[in-house]
Order: structure tokens, then C-alpha cells, then sequence
């Protein structure tokens, strides 16, 4: 495993299924693209379209595609977070 990054952020988080892991499968809120309180990722960076991920489940780092531009509506869409962001145990 890979130590987090030092960028990782808990207050910027995206809601990318995780290609290292796949620990959105039979999860409904994920299934539905919604803003799952269990599975998202730390958004390490961004440049354009493209972003940086880092899984806190199994620490894989990775760069996401959007294909959409960072456009107000892809940032409401990937980083709107919850209001009160819980730790995992
Ligand atoms: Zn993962
Ligand atoms: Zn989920």
C-alpha cells in the first residue's frame, strides 16, 4: 500500500469508482452517480479535464479523464461534498 499523498484532502474529494479496488460495485448511491457517504476519493490535483486521484480504500493513485472540462457543473457534479465529511473508522 501507498502512503497517502500530502495533498490528500478530506475537503476535496471526488466520486470516481476506483479502478484499483472496485469498491463501488453493488453500491446504489454509486450505482446512481450520487455523492456516496462511503466510496470517494481524494482529488489530489487537477489540470483541465484530467484528474488526480488517490483512493483512501487501497491508496491507488490515478489520473481520471473526464472528457467534460473543469466546468462549474463537473465541479458541482464530482466535488460537491457532504456537509459534515465522517472519518472512516
Ligand atoms: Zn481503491
Ligand atoms: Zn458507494
Amino acid at each position: 500500500m501507498l502512503p497517502l499523498d500530502p495533498q490528500a484532502d478530506i475537503g476535496r474529494r471526488a466520486w470516481v469508482p476506483c479502478p484499483g479496488c472496485a469498491d463501488t460495485r453493488d453500491c446504489e448511491p454509486c450505482a446512481e452517480r450520487r455523492t456516496c457517504s462511503l466510496h470517494w476519493r481524494y482529488l489530489l490535483s487537477n489540470k483541465g479535464s484530467l484528474l488526480h486521484l488517490q483512493c483512501p480504500g487501497c491508496t491507488h493513485v490515478w489520473t481520471h479523464e473526464t472528457g467534460f472540462g473543469a466546468t462549474r457543473s463537473l465541479w458541482s457534479r464530482v466535488t460537491s461534498g457532504l456537509p459534515r465529511p465522517a472519518r472512516e473508522p
